[in-house]
């Protein structure tokens, strides 16, 4: 019984002269290791819009929108709801469009403060037939890249090439199709209706 009271003692002095386990967070700012896995950032070069984050996203922290008035994607992750499990970079189509950071805290009592969303643009691509979304510019040309000199045969990336290097202009969708929309940037629905089906 007298033993281990002497190691008690020993215990209790040896935690009173040495330094605290603990952090003093959030008193004062806490420095995570570097391989931390954190609150997500986009990288502006290397995401291209391609949505594939927020449906891998098992907590459905990050949204998708597509503004058709200003042609843009927005893509925002909620940190509010984000659960740092880094689902979205393991699955990004490009490997690094977004990447899991130190970043551990964005608390706040304010769920409108600025500071708890990350929000990315990217300029979308309309089918010149129906309206509707094709995607982001971005992703047509990162898929370009990688077919190289067979994207030729396809119109929308004859188109976006071309786009490159002259200003074209905007075209509006259509009341009917037509055959010549064969050399325009359509959906695969719409061009399965010139092609295929051949409504004219
Ligand atoms: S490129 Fe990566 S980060 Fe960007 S939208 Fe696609 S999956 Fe998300
Ligand atoms: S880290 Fe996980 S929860 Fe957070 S945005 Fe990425 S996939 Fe969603």
């Amino acid at each position: 019984m007298f033993l281990p009271k002497l190691r008690e003692v020993k215990e209790a002095l040896t935690s009173f002269f040495t330094a605290p386990y603990t952090t003093k967070f959030p008193k004062e700012p806490f420095e995570p290791s570097k391989h931390y896995r954190g609150f997500p950032r986009y990288d502006e070069e290397e995401c291209i819009g391609c949505g594939a984050c927020v449906q891998v996203c098992p907590a459905t922290a990050i949204e998708l929108s597509d503004d058709k008035e200003n042609l843009k994607r927005v893509l925002r992750v909620n940190y509010t709801s984000c659960i740092q499990c880094g689902q979205c970079e393991e699955h990004c189509t490009t490997e690094k469009g977004i990447i899991c950071t130190t970043e551990y805290s964005h608390s706040t009592s304010d769920l409108n403060d600025p500071d708890t969303v990350e929000t990315i643009e990217k300029e979308i691509v309309f089918c010149e037939v129906c309206g509707e979304v094709i995607g982001c510019r971005d992703h047509l040309n990162w898929i370009k890249e990688r077919l190289g000199a067979k994207a030729y045969a396809h119109p929308n990336f004859l188109l976006e090439t071309q786009a490159q290097f002259f200003d074209l202009d905007p075209s509006k969708p259509k009341d009917r199709i037509r055959r010549e929309d064969q050399i325009k940037e359509v959906c695969p629905k719409c061009r399965y209706k010139i092609v295929v089906s051949d409504e004219f």
